[in-house]
């Protein structure tokens, strides 16, 4: 990542405050870029006293 995707400025990798890995963070807005986060989807669906858990 060369460029913060909130306002085009550069970024660069170092630990923000209070973190413990370094970070891609936009030099002028401070926005830290996380890399691959993951998204949780959960389901439950229930009829009646039943419930199914996906
Ligand atoms: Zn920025």
């Amino acid at each position: 990542m060369k460029f913060c995707s909130e306002c085009g400025a550069p970024v660069e990798l170092r630990v923000p405050e209070g973190d413990d890995r370094p970070r891609y963070t936009c030099t002028q807005c401070d926005i830290i870029h996380y890399q691959n986060p993951r998204v949780v989807v959960g389901c439950l669906p229930t009829i009646g006293d039943q419930v199914l858990l996906c």
